[in-house]
């Protein structure tokens, strides 16, 4: 059997030596956290459908979630409402950047939950009657996709909350028109403590995985979500996970995706597996440049590709 039909026999470390050939790329300096992260990190996991884990050499470096975060954050949104978090956040692509300040016409709602003003929306929709009652659940629900404990790291959490100044802005913005119900400081802080969450390539590959297995983590075999919340997470991050360059990936990555200022992006490919990559450079559209090139290569190598005839 070949890797083209196996993801358990791909030579991860061989695509890693490929893919630092790819230079360019800035990394993030929105907070003091980010700006320190190595450039030349690269880290990269599989975890396929049937639980088998395919790792790189730094596939157990830690780093912030970050934006990485917000498809499970939608998913957990919409098993704590029962659905009802599809009413309260859109679903269309936007064609701006992840930070934009602005609602969905006419409603008011968040345009879609992969970008800040629906992360920050779907955050405060989960189980829970304050803040750190928000944050527990938020962690126990992220720990049940990873398979394994995570934490957040608390300064990276403290600048988030305090050099957010868009993420205050939107938050205050949804008040204003009804559509958050939640404090606008206490929805930033909880959001920022979900973006501060530490994981590695392995256990954002596993969430991923978890996704691409209709919501039973692989790894554990415990189910998280139903399989109809895990299509319609994986429907967003394909429509909208890279933001403004979504289609853009689409075309050419053609697996579901979402990336984040960390340097990471998470993949999942339904029925398959989960994959993350972690390389901090970004390109202008803040998605990790190296992590698009082994994108690239996965999707072309494994004929991941959505709308692809190889698989
Ligand atoms: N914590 C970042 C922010 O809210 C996440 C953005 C991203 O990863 O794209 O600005």
């Amino acid at each position: 059997m070949s890797a083209a039909t196996d993801p358990r026999l791909y030579d991860l470390d061989d695509l890693r030596e490929r893919a630092e050939r790819e230079n360019g790329g800035v990394v993030d300096e929105s907070i003091p956290q980010l700006a320190d992260a190595d450039p030349d990190l690269l880290g990269i996991a599989l975890v396929t459908v049937g639980g088998h884990i395919v790792r790189s050499a730094q596939s157990d470096a830690r780093f912030s979630i970050q934006s990485a975060v917000k498809p499970f954050l939608f998913a957990l949104a919409l098993h704590d409402t029962g659905g009802e978090a599809l009413d309260r956040v859109g679903i269309e692509p936007t064609g701006e950047a992840f930070d934009a300040i602005k609602l969905e016409t006419g409603t008011g709602r968040p345009p879609n939950p992969m970008v800040n003003a629906g992360a920050l929306l779907t955050a405060s929709l989960v189980d829970g009657d304050d803040a750190d009652a928000r944050t527990e659940r938020i962690l126990a629900g992220l720990s049940a996709f990873a398979g394994r404990d995570l934490r957040f790291d608390e300064e990276v959490a403290d600048e988030e909350h305090v050099l957010g100044d868009r993420n205050h802005a939107l938050a205050h913005l949804m008040r204003a028109e009804g559509t958050l119900r939640v404090g606008a400081d206490e929805a930033v802080a909880v959001y920022a403590r979900a973006c501060a969450v530490m994981v590695d390539a392995v256990d954002l590959a596993t969430m991923g995985a978890t996704l691409a297995n209709g919501g039973r983590n692989p790894v554990i075999g415990e189910r998280v979500v139903s399989a109809a919340i895990a299509r319609d997470v994986v429907s967003v991050m394909a429509t909208c996970g890279v933001y403004d360059g979504s289609g853009r990936w689409m075309r050419e990555v053609g697996v579901p995706a979402k990336s984040s200022v960390s340097g990471a992006i998470v993949l999942s490919a339904p029925g398959v597996l989960g994959a993350a990559v972690i390389s901090p450079p970004l390109d202008e559209r803040g998605t990790s440049v190296r992590g698009h090139a082994v994108s690239d290569a996965l999707s072309r190598d494994l004929g991941l590709h959505a709308f692809g005839t190889l698989r």
